[in-house]
């Protein structure tokens, strides 16, 4: 095989008929795309989602297993000769249905991973049947036969050696003869019970499969034609960039810029594989190519929001000038395997966010029992309802009057935590859930526009 390109498609592009045929036509325009890497139908993963933290009320449940079945009979039904894939994704509606009872009564996350992965089963039975309806030869792979993980359920780890092992086995061989459509978000551990990889994981899955494979590219074709200076729905100035780096692109997605699931580019920078972002619907538009380094580094070059954000303050007198204190408190949150994200500290207190949380969604929280064993060290206050803003760029820290640029765009609004100066590629700060959109549309407006 000469050469191979790994196309992912969204959920927008997957959401209906007529977005799933503006996918096999981006197929059909590239010779070299052999494996399709799909999404659940726009929607349904919010319903599984729902599903699986139990819906005690049975017509509730009723009425969500209902939308799920319309989403996908809707697609069927424009479809010829569909009687076999019917039966396939009425197996599976049945299968949501035993599963979502189940939730009702004992919800965990090895269930809700069972569950929400049924929405990219779903997708891909419909799309292979859509390509070759459409005269593309095509196959479906179940991804969870190589993808493998640990079992952390809901934000699974990807086992990169296996999965790379499995992958040149048993997918690289079906890809010679047909293109391959399979799952994105989801895997199986070593006992074969479905993982995922956390919500948006589907970039993060043809990211990886792209790496096991050797692909010479891999493509993310979304619903906005590639990554612009700030969320274009957020701020309608948003401009689109034509190339970026790796790590600018990385840190965007670590900051919360939802076009990529923030792990999507390790594994494309551990083999250099060129990435594109474009839409499925307007693909002659272009789109941003993702290098390992890119003609132009710009002191400024994009905003990140994240939003969910939990901020934990630790305060005390015992911090003054004494050593351990922060070991101490690493350790408790060590303990009960929580991840933290920002810090800043003072004298006498320490800020911290938490990492986002898994499948299941929300804002992360701090375990009773790890704020029981902190509170025996310090105040502990706790806080939610805040919002991360992420500036990215090159040699920021070493650019005199950086500071006063960002800082004087900030006047109207509140600052609540400041991360700056660890990195060269990023300033950070919390602000009130409330402020976070003007605050990236005043910033976007005085640094970029
Ligand atoms: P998909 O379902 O295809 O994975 P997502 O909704 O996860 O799509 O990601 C695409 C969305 O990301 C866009 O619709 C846009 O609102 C949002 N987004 C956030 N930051 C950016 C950015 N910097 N550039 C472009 N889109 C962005
Ligand atoms: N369907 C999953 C989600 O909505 C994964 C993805 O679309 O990337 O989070
Ligand atoms: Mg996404």
């Amino acid at each position: 095989m000469k050469k191979i390109t790994v196309a992912k498609f969204g959920g927008t592009s997957v959401a209906d008929f007529h977005a799933m045929s503006n996918c096999a036509s981006v197929i059909k325009g590239n010779n070299d795309t052999r494996l399709a890497v799909i999404s659940a139908c726009s929607g349904v993963t919010n319903l599984l989602v729902e599903l699986a933290n139990g819906v005690q009320q049975e017509p509730t449940r009723q009425n969500r297993l209902e939308k799920l079945t319309a989403i996908h009979h809707e697609v069927l039904a424009q479809l010829p000769e569909n009687a076999a894939v019917k039966s396939a994704v009425d197996a599976l509606l049945d299968d949501v249905a035993t599963l979502a009872d189940a939730a009702a009564t004992s919800p965990s996350t090895k269930l809700t991973d069972a569950l929400v992965a049924s929405g990219e089963l779903l997708s891909t039975h419909i799309f292979t049947h859509l390509l070759n309806t459409q005269g593309i030869p095509a196959v479906r792979f179940d991804a969870r036969t190589v993808l493998r993980t640990d079992s952390q359920f809901g934000k699974a780890l990807p086992q990169i050696d296996e999965t790379s092992a499995l992958a040149l086995e048993k997918l690289r061989p079906l890809c010679e003869e047909k293109i391959v459509v399979t799952q994105g978000f989801i895997g199986g551990d070593s006992e074969g019970n479905t993982t995922t990889l956390g919500r948006g994981g589907s970039d993060y899955s043809a990211a990886l499969l792209a790496e096991a494979l050797q692909a010479d590219v891999l493509e993310i074709w979304t619903d906005v034609p590639g990554i612009y200076t700030t969320d274009p729905r957020v701020a309608p100035n948003a401009k689109p960039i034509s190339e970026i780096s790796f790590s600018e692109a990385s840190e965007m997605a670590n900051f919360g810029a939802k076009i990529l699931h923030p792990s999507t580019l390790l594994p494309a920078m551990r083999r250099e594989i060129p990435v594109f972002v474009g839409s499925s619907k307007a693909p002659e538009q272009g789109g941003t190519w993702i290098r390992k380094t890119a003609e132009k580094s710009p002191l400024l070059r994009a905003l990140a929001l994240r939003s969910n954000q939990t901020m934990v303050t630790l305060n005390s007198l015992n911090m003054f000038h004494a050593y351990g204190f922060l070991a101490e408190v690493f350790n408790i949150l060590a303990k009960h395997k929580i991840s933290v994200d920002l810090i800043s500290t003072s004298e006498v207190s320490v800020s911290l966010t938490l990492d986002q949380t898994d499948t299941g969604g929300g804002a992360p929280t701090l375990p009773d029992a790890a704020l029981e064993e902190l509170s025996t060290l310090c105040t502990v206050k706790v806080e939610h309802g805040l919002s991360l803003v992420a500036l990215i760029g090159n040699h920021m820290g070493e650019t005199r009057g950086t500071a006063s640029r960002i800082f004087g765009a900030m006047d109207n609004f509140n600052v609540r935590l400041i991360c700056s100066g660890a990195s060269n590629h990023n300033m950070c700060f919390l602000v009130d859930e409330e402020d976070s959109k003007p605050v990236i549309r005043a910033l976007h407006e005085s640094l970029f526009e």
